[in-house]
């Protein structure tokens, strides 16, 4: 990315709402347009609460990585980044690692757009910016290679990513595959949505968001629990997110008025 404006690299489909730039939106970002932010209104008529749970989601991704920090981690591979919003995970891991190298990626150019964002980090680490789909998982190591050492454990995360995944897809196959080229001693770290607590507001945003041509692959606790065969979970194991190691973290106003409809979990591979 370096010698070019990024901005002018990179065409934004505005006629569409797009999960990054909804996200955007739920969290109060700027990096939306109306389309984005007229899907985001009709997912609050069925479930208000959805920037509570945006928030409480971000709030796992800080704790986490402080975890993995905290526990001798220092390089992460971060796909479905999202656009940045501050701390993003290199400040997080690089506020208790400097040294920490990060790569982030993401399909979506809005994403690639404000890249630079991410690339701002402490001059012991490093952190890079790869624009590729995790449907693609060989692109995504051979980008990962150039700035991690795989040699040596990596925590790889997929925050509220995996649900804009479908099993025709290969869901849980891509997952299985990136972990194949991570060492021993390395982490996945997931959130999820469900439907398993709202089943109906589920349905619901499933089709609106269908309609619109996103698509959102609800899994329930079984199915997300079975990104984790063969790995290590860490305690307190499968979670919904706020419940995971509050401790490392402040609260999300909210988050406790209701159900946060979704998972996290972390999980070492032996
Ligand atoms: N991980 C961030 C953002 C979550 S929003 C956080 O939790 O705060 C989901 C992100 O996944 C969006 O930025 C979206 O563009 C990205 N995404 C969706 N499908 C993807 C795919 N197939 N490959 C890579 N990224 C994808």
């Amino acid at each position: 990315m370096t010698g070019q404006d990024p901005t002018t690299a990179v065409q934004i489909d505005t006629t569409r709402p797009h999960p990054a730039r909804m996200y955007d939106w739920y969290l109060g970002g700027k990096d939306n347009y109306p389309v984005d932010e007229e899907m985001g209104r009709q997912m609050l008529t069925l479930d208000p609460r959805v920037p509570v749970m945006a928030r409480v989601n971000r709030a796992f991704m800080h704790r986490a990585t402080r975890w993995l920090a905290q526990n001798g981690v220092r390089q992460f591979l971060d796909i479905g980044t999202g656009i940045p919003t501050e701390p993003n995970l290199h400040q997080v891991a690089q506020a208790i690692a400097p040294d920490a190298r990060v790569v982030y990626c993401d399909n979506d150019p809005i994403v690639l757009a404000h890249a630079a964002a991410l690339l701002r980090g402490t001059d012991e680490g490093t952190t890079e910016y790869l624009q590729a789909d995790v449907r693609d998982p060989d692109a995504i190591l051979e980008g990962a290679r150039k700035v991690l050492d795989l040699t040596r454990p990596v925590a790889l995360s997929l925050i509220a990513l995996l649900h804009f995944v479908s099993d025709e897809d290969g869901g849980h196959d891509l997952v299985r595959r990136l972990l194949a080229e991570l060492p021993s001693g390395s982490y996945l770290v997931i959130t999820h949505a469900t439907a398993d607590f709202t089943p109906e507001e589920s349905r619901a945003a499933t089709e609106k968001l269908r309609a619109a041509g996103v698509t959102l692959a609800l899994r329930s606790r079984e199915e997300f629990t079975r990104f984790f065969d063969g790995l290590d979970l860490v305690e307190p194991g499968v979670q919904v997110p706020h419940h995971w190691h509050p401790e490392l973290g402040d609260p999300v106003p909210g988050q406790d008025d209701g159900v946060i409809p979704g998972y996290g979990a972390v999980a070492r591979k032996p």
